[in-house]
């Protein structure tokens, strides 16, 4: 209670309202079983590249089951604009699918709030799995650089990594992801 008393002063003397809370976000099952799906059909092979050479990974040319795949975001945010609902999702265009990175376009989507993609497995050289768990930070600079209000990565079976817009544009990360 001291706390914020001492917060709400120091708001009243700058002469400004207090941030809002961090932006939540609301997954709807049926999305994030697509983005499973997904996940599992690009990266089923994973533990079959410890064969493949690290250059032929970054090169892109690797096998088609060890590819990034992106995908487009439906949805609104609150009244108070904190809260971000992903209600449905959406093909890419032009998706160019790598090893190690995707691109394309979702400016067609009706409706857009933002952007996913998938992270891949990949085999380390004793054959062991190398995850990558969590958006990168080219992830988050490219985020932070547009007007999207969210973007997710997902890595494995129910562990999506999100990153959100606030309605002042203040961007979290990682966010509080709900599946409701
Ligand atoms: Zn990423």
């Amino acid at each position: 209670m001291r706390l914020a008393s001492a917060l709400f002063i120091i708001a009243a003397v700058v002469g400004r309202t207090p941030a809002p809370p961090p932006a939540v976000v609301v997954l709807a099952p049926s999305v994030r079983d697509s983005i499973d799906s997904i996940f599992l059909r690009y990266n089923v092979h994973w533990n079959e590249l410890a064969d493949v050479n690290t250059l032929t990974q970054m090169l892109g040319t690797g096998r088609p089951t060890q590819k990034e795949y992106l995908g487009c975001l439906v949805g609104h945010t609150s009244a108070a604009g904190d809260t971000i609902y992903i209600t449905d999702w959406a093909r890419a265009r032009g998706l160019v699918q790598f090893q190690f990175a995707v691109t394309g376009t979702c400016d067609h989507v009706a409706g857009l709030i933002g952007t996913w993609h998938t992270h891949p497995y990949r085999a380390s050289a004793t054959g062991t799995a190398l995850k990558e768990p969590v958006l990168s930070s080219t992830d988050l600079s490219t985020f932070a650089a547009g007007h999207d209000r969210v973007v997710l990565a997902a890595w494995d079976r129910d562990s999506i990594d999100a990153a959100a817009r606030s309605s002042d544009g203040s961007v979290t990360h990682p966010a509080d992801l709900i599946v409701r």
